[in-house]
């Protein structure tokens, strides 16, 4: 290290966690970034700015107006400019010493196990089901860690996979397809909370490169905007998982036959014999609450509360945005017919109100 790199992390070595050890690790460690978004542009400068020695950045599109209120590496001079091209410049301008590489590519099948070859972990900052399934994928079958995120307009999620007996991105979301969930040219998102998912997303890599066995590798982490929320949320490998599973090629259960939108639900609800199941947590259903639902959070039932319902009772589960409650119609699968609204207290009260989302 030389005089101006040690200068420049002088305060950070201070830290008696990393000390010059641990920086010297994060200066040996290589993270490639696939995604120059509004995840991939804060994940980048913040690892640059650890002190990551190597690092990879994939992306294939050109810098454009609509990407510039959260993708914080860009502005109007870059405008079309390619993504790859412009990061990779403001993080040698940050940190000179930076070993940076560039993949202008797609993301595919053919093309993307090449690219993983020789990096230590992966950022998966896409926005796409296909993209996520294939990056988690590859980075099972090569033992590579991954840290993945999304954000769906104000609700963001991240977490930490390294396969090896732990979950992976398909345990937690076994079956979703393009369309379950919308990206940001569909459903919009806030900047904000992009630039903290992404930041969050170079926290646990720099922890992992840091310390691997003090890293919490079984837990995904959601974070709401209003109120300022995160929460932690307990997974466990799927032992029928097609990718990460002892072996075991079986296509998991499938959960969109449990899936129904919200017309749906006041349909049957007519019928009788229905609860909706809000499984959000206490300060999301203080500030939002919903009327008529019986309030379960999701961490009780983790913790293994389980009312006994009445067996003949249809339970609807609710959450914020129709992810965790997918999670949480599996505590009732033997028990009841259960169902996971699709897009959660929003699309439900639009549904309701028939107004555009927030
Ligand atoms: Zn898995």
């Amino acid at each position: 290290m030389d005089t101006d790199e040690g200068l420049f992390f002088q305060r950070q070595i201070q830290v008696p966690e990393i000390g010059s050890l641990g920086q010297k690790k994060w200066r040996d460690s290589s993270v490639l970034i696939i995604g120059l978004g509004g995840l991939g542009c804060p994940a980048a400068l913040q690892l640059a700015l650890g002190g990551i020695g190597r690092i990879g950045l994939v992306d294939f599109d050109l810098v454009e107006v609509s990407n510039l209120h959260r993708q914080t590496l860009f502005t109007f001079k870059d405008l079309g400019l390619p993504k790859t091209e412009v990061v990779s410049k403001v993080l040698l301008e940050h940190c000179p010493w930076l070993q940076v590489e560039c993949f202008s590519e797609l993301i595919s099948d053919e093309t993307t196990p090449e690219l993983l070859r020789g990096w230590d972990l992966v950022l998966d900052c896409t926005d796409t089901i296909t993209s996520k399934y294939t990056i988690n994928d590859l980075c099972i079958q090569k033992s590579i860690p991954l840290v993945t995120a999304s954000v769906f307009r104000t609700s963001a999620q991240f977490a930490i996979f390294s396969g090896k007996g732990k979950p992976c991105y398909r345990c937690l979301f076994p079956n979703l397809k393009e369309g379950d969930t919308l990206n940001c040219s569909l459903g919009g998102v806030l900047g904000v909370q992009t630039a903290l998912a992404g930041t969050y997303q170079s926290s646990l890599a720099l922890q992992y490169l840091l310390d691997p066995n003090s890293t919490d590798l079984s837990s995904v982490y959601f974070m709401e905007w209003n109120p300022p929320t995160l929460y932690q949320s307990k997974i466990e490998a799927n032992l029928d998982c097609p990718v990460c599973g002892n072996g075991k090629k079986e296509t998991p259960s499938n959960f969109d036959e449990r899936e129904i939108h919200p017309n749906e639900f006041l349909h049957i609800q007519k019928k009788g014999n229905t609860l909706l199941v809000d499984v959000r947590e206490k300060e999301e259903t203080d500030s939002h609450p919903i009327p008529g639902v019986f309030l379960l959070p999701l961490s009780e039932l983790e913790r293994g509360y389980l009312p006994n319902f009445d067996k003949e009772l249809t339970l609807v589960c609710i959450c914020e945005t129709g992810v965790r409650s997918k999670k949480a119609i599996s505590y009732f699968q033997s028990t009841n017919k259960v169902y996971s609204l699709i897009g959660g207290r929003r699309a439900y009260t639009q549904y309701l109100n028939n107004q555009p989302l927030l």
